[in-house]
């Protein structure tokens, strides 16, 4: 994608516009922006969510070493695991993902009970893998009907932040509505602040480089993040990537603005091993939003299951055109 010529040429803020917030202001300049480039990354964006998902998973809980050991470097997505998974298979973190995209689609804006039922159907399918601390959530809206699981100082796991692409799209181009509807739909099942932290500030990542921002501006973006919470600090990158999610995104943060290119981003960060399917399921949903369609390799998407690639492509224009972007009847 031919990002620089872009953002050269269709984009060009005025200093006034980035007072307050930092960049909600795409109502005011929408026509500015190419619209089939940001159709493209937003498709781009849900197909890396399940593409890094599918190829993190086979080497969920191993090691740097073991993966090394076993595959040399993995470059391909092979399926097994522990889960035994078929090639091209997804897990929880699409799962969930799909979940939260087709309550917002089917209610036709914010539904935190429609999410939260989508939740627990699927949790009634038995899912081949979910997250203690979901589990836990999910149930206790099952049980007592609460959309708010009480804060827990050991729910600062990943399992919020990597379902909360959906969101990021439904509310591309309003930083107020984003904060709000990824803490709400994180305290689900995890109410902590590093996790509501870590959920708003990679939806911003993933809003500022659906519209063509560079990785500087990124970069920049996450200096708010580790002012607050010094933890989330990825330079000099630690090598950690268990599903805490300060390692999480320490490792999410580091492959993505070290890499050139969406494959790199990928392997890079699944060879790390630990929570491998989840890390690359975020990795994936950032580098798409950032490289677009084109970048992903063709021979990822064409392991991937056909009915999960159509869905996210569907589910990611829906939510895009019901976004605050003024894309609507484009
Ligand atoms: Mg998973």
């Amino acid at each position: 994608m031919r990002r620089k010529s872009f953002s050269a040429s269709l984009f060009t803020p005025h200093p006034s516009l980035f007072t307050g917030c930092a960049y909600c202001i795409l109502p005011r300049v929408a026509d500015h922006y190419d619209m089939q480039e940001i159709l493209s990354r937003v498709k781009a964006a849900f197909i890396g969510l399940a593409v890094g998902d599918a190829l993190g998973a086979p080497v969920e809980f191993l090691t740097a070493h073991e993966i090394k050991a076993k595959y040399g470097r993995l470059e391909e997505i092979v399926g097994g695991g522990w889960l035994r998974l078929k090639a091209g298979q997804v897990t929880d973190d699409t799962e969930m993902s799909l979940c939260v995209a087709r309550a917002i689609v089917a209610a036709g804006g914010w539904d935190l009970q429609g999410i939260a039922g989508r939740f627990a159907a699927w949790l009634k399918t038995k899912p081949i893998d979910v997250g203690d601390t979901c589990r836990k959530g999910i149930r206790n809206y099952m049980l007592k009907g609460e959309l708010e699981t009480p804060f827990n100082q050991w729910d600062a796991g990943n399992g919020a932040v990597m379902r909360l692409l959906p969101v990021a799209l439904f509310t591309m181009g309003d930083d107020a509505l984003l904060e709000k509807y990824a803490v709400a739909q994180a305290h689900l099942t995890h109410n902590h602040p590093l996790s509501d932290a870590a959920c708003v500030y990679f939806g911003r990542l993933v809003h500022l480089a659906v519209l063509g921002f560079s990785k500087a501006r990124m970069r920049r973006e996450l200096e708010g993040l580790i002012t607050e919470y010094p933890n989330f600090r990825f330079d000099p990158y630690r090598g950690l990537s268990t599903g805490y999610v300060v390692d999480t995104m320490q490792t999410v943060f580091h492959y993505f603005f070290k890499a050139r290119d969406f494959e790199e981003c990928l392997v890079g960060t699944v060879n790390q091993g630990g929570d491998a399917d989840t890390t690359g399921a975020i990795a994936g949903a950032l580098a798409g939003a950032y490289y677009g369609m084109e970048n992903i390799p063709k021979r990822w998407i064409r392991k991937m299951d056909r009915k999960v690639m159509e869905d996210v492509v569907t589910l990611a224009e829906r939510l895009i055109t019901m976004s605050p972007t003024g894309m609507k009847g484009r």
